[in-house]
């Protein structure tokens, strides 16, 4: 049975998905054809220790990097480098802090310039179908309730979901449980109750759902090479609703960025 956080940890994780939420619209001021995505890196990594957190992903598992950077057919943990993005691709960003011993995790997958309409389809439809898992993540629900409102979503819409990887229960450390697949059946699954912080991060292949790990060990790409998308929240399970503990608002509603 997983314990669920009191309101104290629950402030601090919310200081926390606050600040990967900033981060977040920090690196998306400065997604443009032509900026590497070491640079992506540098300011996120920046951002967050001038908050006085730290990277939580940086020397996790030996992770090398504040942030983890997933462009095009990567579908999550790939490297940032120096490769340097080119109008119409995308590119996942995935955030994690650590501050006050509690975690924030949240990622987001931008567009470059302009790009596809496909691709822009495939960008609506994952985060769209974090919200509608959001929706599910209330007490006396089951995980199983979350995972099937974003298949149900994404698979008629003609995409797929990725099976290999999954949301997961946030506190001290920042992978506890329950783990929070993106598919299954309304009604199974680890019970859900108030108090549980999860994160949601639905994972979207534009084309079949089959992956592979690169050669470094850490990048996940699709096995057709189509694109696919990324996005996560941290949530936290209340009765008869769910509370966001981080938010893409500072992205999408701050300045005259539109994603
Ligand atoms: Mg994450
Ligand atoms: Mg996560």
């Amino acid at each position: 049975m997983v314990r669920p956080k009191t309101e104290e940890e629950i402030e601090l994780l919310r200081i926390n998905g606050d600040l990967v939420s900033r981060t977040l619209a920090e690196v998306g001021k400065v997604v443009a054809p032509g900026v590497t995505t070491l640079e992506l890196n540098r300011v996120a990594e920046t951002f967050i220790r001038d908050n006085g957190a730290i990277p939580s992903f940086k020397g996790f598992e030996g992770f090398p990097t504040a942030l983890c950077i997933s462009v095009n057919d990567v579908v999550v943990h790939g490297f940032p480098s120096d490769y340097v993005l080119q109008e119409g691709d995308i590119v996942s960003v995935d955030c994690g802090t650590l501050y006050k011993g509690y975690n924030g995790d949240s990622a987001y997958t931008f567009p470059v310039g302009e790009v596809d309409a496909a691709t822009r389809k495939l960008l609506d439809a994952t985060k769209a179908s974090l919200y509608k898992g959001i929706e599910q993540a209330v007490d006396g629900h089951r995980v199983g309730d979350i995972g099937h409102a974003v298949q149900s979503y994404v698979e008629p819409l003609g995409f797929s979901v990725v099976r290999e990887l999954e949301g997961h229960g946030l506190g001290k450390k920042m992978h506890e449980d329950p783990g929070v697949p993106n598919y299954g059946k309304p009604g199974r699954g680890a019970k859900l109750c108030s108090g549980m912080v999860i994160c949601i991060e639905p994972m979207i292949c534009a084309g079949t759902r089959g992956v592979y790990v690169a050669r470094n060990g850490w990048a996940i790409h699709t096995a057709d090479h189509k694109n696919a998308a990324h996005y996560e929240l941290t949530v936290v399970v209340r009765k008869g609703h769910a509370e966001q503990l981080s938010t893409f608002d500072y992205i999408e509603k701050d300045g005259t960025i539109n994603f």
